[in-house]
């Protein structure tokens, strides 16, 4: 049966260059870097090397500024409680938005229950932070402010140098989710005033069980995992060595075919939103049209449920996610949705298609081909239905 792919925020494969560039550090190099000997020393550089790499793909000059962590949800969980504990002299105020990962999420949740003031800014319906309700709500008090760069499921790009700028004047640091940016968009963290940014390296085609998260020097934060002293004192723990060459590997291979594979996704992108919203009657475009991720289709379906379309898909080969891609098993309406202002029913009507690398316009077609009659059929079975939607 013919197989098309189209979930890449849930998971991606890793690319065949970055698993050539790891089988070494598994059996040959497999030195710790803490060592001091010739082991120690080639495991140390491979690692100085990889750092370089995710450096270069942010817009920093300072490698030392790169930790390596073992994913997005320990760079978020770091991020937001090293800075929420070490400046608990400034304040107690941490300021997020309603569509953030559940790692950025529950870990403000968890702060709330240990006495800071957590503040949630609406969005608007595209998924777009309010910046009139974060300049209202941010305070002397306010000690970080974490927003997502891009939003994984809805694709909506946020705008990151204002809220930077916004957040840096009443002195609270900015930290940046860009897991579901990475490799699809440019980053600098130094034009777009961040602080702390979040990655991980499978939603670049690296290993999974990697990550990094960026620390702008002078930046005030305290280590959350205590041990060995190992990513200068913020995230002890023996290095994993291959994972990180691999990560180094997939940032290098994403900054230099960003331009090229970033166009041809959004005009695959393009085709698949425009030939589901022309063929399917009822159909809507979930998040922001143009300020969205070129990987990045959430489309919803009035009168049908996600789930039933997904297994419908899955029968022709084709798979691709509703709701958070996280935690769709779960069958609760995504937060992320729901922040835009869709109802619970709209919400199970979506469907989210991720693209990636091995995807091409073939697949788009195949897609196009289906979906419309799936959407039928489900809507013919269905007792919500309009009777003559379906005649
Ligand atoms: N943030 C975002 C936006 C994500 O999509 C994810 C999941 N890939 C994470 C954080 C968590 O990353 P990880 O699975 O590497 O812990």
């Amino acid at each position: 049966m013919r197989r098309v792919y189209m979930d890449h925020t849930a998971g991606m494969p890793v690319d065949e260059r970055v698993l050539e560039a790891m089988m070494p550090y598994f059996t040959q190099s497999y030195g710790n870097p803490s060592s001091i000997h010739y082991f120690g020393n080639a495991a140390r550089r491979a690692i100085d090397e990889a750092r370089t790499k995710i450096s270069e793909l942010i817009g920093t000059e300072k490698r030392e500024e790169i930790i390596f962590t073992s994913g997005g949800t320990e760079s978020n969980n770091v991020a937001i409680k090293g800075v929420a504990y070490r400046n608990k002299d400034k304040g107690d105020h941490i300021i997020t938005s309603s569509i953030e990962h559940m790692s950025v999420m529950n870990t403000c949740k968890h702060l709330s229950k240990e006495g800071f003031k957590v503040a949630n800014l609406p969005v608007d319906k595209y998924g777009i932070v309010d910046i009139e309700a974060l300049k209202k709500k941010i305070t002397n008090k306010t000690v970080l402010v974490s927003i997502m760069h891009a939003n994984g499921e809805l694709g909506t790009i946020e705008p990151i140098k204002e809220i930077g700028e916004i957040a840096h004047s009443k002195g609270a640091f900015l930290h940046v989710d860009a897991v579901a940016a990475a490799g699809q968009i440019p980053i600098d963290v130094q034009d777009e005033n961040i602080d702390l940014l979040s990655l991980s390296s499978n939603d670049m085609y690296g290993p999974r069980g990697v990550g990094v998260l960026y620390i702008k020097a002078g930046t005030r934060t305290i280590p959350t995992l205590h041990g060995g002293g190992q990513e200068r004192g913020l995230r002890s723990g023996t290095e994993n060595l291959p994972g990180i060459v691999g990560m180094g590997k997939a940032a290098e291979i994403a900054q230099a075919e960003m331009t090229t594979e970033s166009e041809r996704l959004l005009n695959l992108r393009d085709k698949l939103i425009k030939g589901a919203l022309d063929r399917i009657p009822e159909s809507y475009l979930n998040g922001h049209p143009t300020k969205r991720l070129p990987n990045n289709v959430n489309v919803r379906f009035s009168y049908i449920e996600g789930e039933s379309l997904i297994l419908s898909l899955d029968m022709e080969g084709i798979a691709c996610s509703s709701g958070s891609a996280c935690t769709s098993k779960t069958l609760e309406s995504s937060h992320v949705l729901l922040a835009v202002g869709l109802k619970h029913e709209e919400a199970h009507g979506s469907l989210l298609f991720t693209l990636g690398k091995q995807n091409a316009d073939e697949d788009v077609k195949y897609v196009l081909g289906l979906l419309p009659g799936i959407v039928k059929r489900l809507r013919t079975i269905s007792p919500l239905t309009p009777k003559d939607l379906v005649t």
